[in-house]
């Protein structure tokens, strides 16, 4: 099959349109044109009176190897690259030796499942519960102030991931196509088909609860075990007398050990607790960059507007979404991140007496507001110097005086953009309605933040406000904090997938500092479960 990139066709195209693209594009009568599958589809919404649809289409030629020929040193048309998965090996019959996945987010699933899928069996520990009884905690923090710190928005089979936009797609490199394995499974696992052709595919939070079972099943069918209400406390380390630590096992908060010189360490970012223990057991770790800021709400009907002019409410569009950065005039970066259209803001806190904001929509993205983190970027040697965790210290400051500042009941400290620019505590709210949940408490959010994420923040509203009009309009309301962008930390492996000087442990995905989204923890999950099929069965190779 041959591959062709970059075809643009108007929104309201007919389906016969697409055939006649590649006719008039390859110069080919239709005969010749034997099959035409999308590959990808996205948009171009820059001019907004002209919104195109661009199309990557996959077609079977009756005569690819003259055409190829042809199109010689035009980078859009190449033959279709090979993106099946390969295993890099399978367990031995009669293998008795499992490796163990701590962490059942999304990296830690598919490091289980491509381990189970190659006859390893994984045994998967995780601290919280089986996703339906997760779903309830998680609502009594929303419903009723009632926080779980087994149990919640970060902790729980699924991940961090689970309630939210479940946007997917990511900027990583992919080479071996780990990214198109992850979205094949996830539509095994029952999201739609349409994740493997949209370029910005999200699947919505009912959706994920369902695939997260399914992959369970999917597991457990080829062998895999999972242990619920199973937190790691402990790392069994083996320390030869030349200084060689090797991984021997993990205790559990019961007091078990689980035996296994194989471990996928995928804790995410907010095993605050579980950092320690690293750091108490000598695991190579380093504070790395993360970033702080504040919730932002504006009406979705804004931002489709300004993104989508007459087009907006398009069915094929759906709700419009941005990216915007801003790099300050003390050398800061403020961008948004995570921005969920047609969504709700959640109160995300695992600890109690803390508070942390994020986003998250169903698949229809059809509520109110739309909603994203606008956080600047900071950085170990500036602002949290000398200890490795001195960033999670950090972020327990910022969320411990949230916590306060909303009343201390779990409400979020709100402040609309009009009295934040203005230097002025909120006493009410406007025209938006703030969709976080138990509540908001109107108040002064630069009172807490450092001053430096204030004046950054504040520097950059206006210059969003000339890209997106409206921006910085006075109702549109702030939510703090947002502290859990990416994790405080980056625990280091060698090219083996082996933490640098733990053998046998196989830090990974986003709490490791090795992944930034569900896509890329996905990826990353299924490279470390063949760094691991490679150790066991005694391969070379690199991740
Ligand atoms: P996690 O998903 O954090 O999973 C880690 C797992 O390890 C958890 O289940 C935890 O309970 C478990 N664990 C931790 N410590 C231990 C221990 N000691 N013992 C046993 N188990 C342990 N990303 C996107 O790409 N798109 C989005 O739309 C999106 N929206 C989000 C919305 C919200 C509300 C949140 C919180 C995050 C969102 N993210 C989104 C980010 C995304 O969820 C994470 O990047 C991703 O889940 C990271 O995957 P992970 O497997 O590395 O870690």
């Amino acid at each position: 099959m041959l591959r062709l990139t970059e075809l643009k066709l108007p929104l309201d195209h007919s389906p016969e349109a697409l055939r006649q693209v590649v006719l008039d594009r390859l110069g080919i009568s239709d005969a010749d044109l034997l099959d035409l599958q999308v590959f990808r589809r996205g948009h171009d919404a820059r001019k907004k009176n002209a919104i195109h649809l661009i199309y990557t289409l996959d077609v079977a030629l009756r005569d690819e190897a003259t055409v190829l020929r042809r199109f010689q040193g035009d980078a859009h048309v190449n033959p279709t690259p090979d993106m099946r998965y390969r295993f890099v090996g399978h367990a031995p019959a009669g293998e008795t030796r499992r490796p163990l996945v701590i962490g059942a987010g999304p990296c830690g699933l598919l490091a289980a499942l491509v381990l189970a899928q190659s006859g390893f069996r994984p045994i998967i520990l995780e601290r919280g519960k089986a996703v339906r009884e997760r779903t309830k905690d998680t609502w009594g923090l929303w419903r009723r102030a009632e926080l779980n710190p087994e149990s919640n928005v970060q902790f729980g089979e699924g991940g961090a991931g689970t309630f939210s936009d479940g946007k997917l797609y990511s900027q990583i490199k992919d080479p071996q196509h780990h990214g198109r394995k992850v979205m094949e499974e996830f539509v095994k696992a029952g999201a739609p088909e349409e994740i493997l052709y949209l370029s910005k595919p999200h699947i919505g939070t009912f959706r994920l609860v369902q695939m997260v079972e399914h992959m369970r099943e999917e597991i457990e069918r080829l062998g895999g075990e999972y242990r619920f209400s199973s937190r790691v406390t402990d790392l069994l380390v083996d320390i030869a007398p030349d200084g060689t630590r090797q991984m021997r096992g993990v205790a559990l908060a019961d007091g078990s050990v689980i035996e296994s010189d194989h471990v996928v360490l995928a804790i995410g970012h907010s095993a605050r607790d579980t950092f320690e223990v690293l750091r108490q057991r000598g695991v190579y770790m380093e504070a790395k960059p993360f970033s702080v800021g504040f919730r932002i709400e504006h009406p979705q009907r804004m931002i489709n507007e300004c993104r989508f002019g007459p087009f907006a409410g398009n069915k094929l569009l759906g709700a419009a979404d941005y990216k915007l950065v801003h790099h300050g005039s003390d050398g800061r970066s403020v961008y948004s991140f995570c921005m969920c259209p047609g969504g709700t803001v959640v109160a995300a806190a695992s600890e109690p007496g803390r508070v942390v904001t994020n986003g998250m929509s169903q698949y229809q993205r059809a509520e109110r507001n739309a909603n994203a983190a606008i956080v600047v970027g900071i950085e170990p040697e500036r602002d949290y110097p000398g200890d490795v965790l001195a960033g999670v210290a950090l972020q327990r400051r910022l969320e411990e005086a949230a916590f306060l500042a909303g009343g201390s009941n779990y409400h979020a400290p709100a402040q609309t953009v009009g009295d934040f620019l203005a230097g002025r505590p909120s006493t009410s709210l406007g025209e938006v309605v703030p969709s976080y949940k138990p509540g908001v408490t109107p108040t002064d959010l630069a009172a807490f933040m450092p001053d430096f994420v204030v004046r950054a923040i504040r520097e950059a509203l206006p210059a969003f406000d000339r890209q997106i009009r409206g921006f910085a309009r006075p109702d549109a309301v702030l939510t703090g904090v947002e502290t859990r962008t990416s994790s405080p930390v980056r625990i280091r492996r060698g090219a083996d997938g082996q933490s640098l000087n733990t053998r046998g442990l196989f830090p990974a995905g986003e709490g490791a500092g090795y992944a930034g989204g569900i896509l890329s923890a996905g990826v990353d999950g299924i490279k470390m479960a063949e760094a691991v099929a490679r150790s066991m069965l005694g391969l070379g190779g690199e991740e």
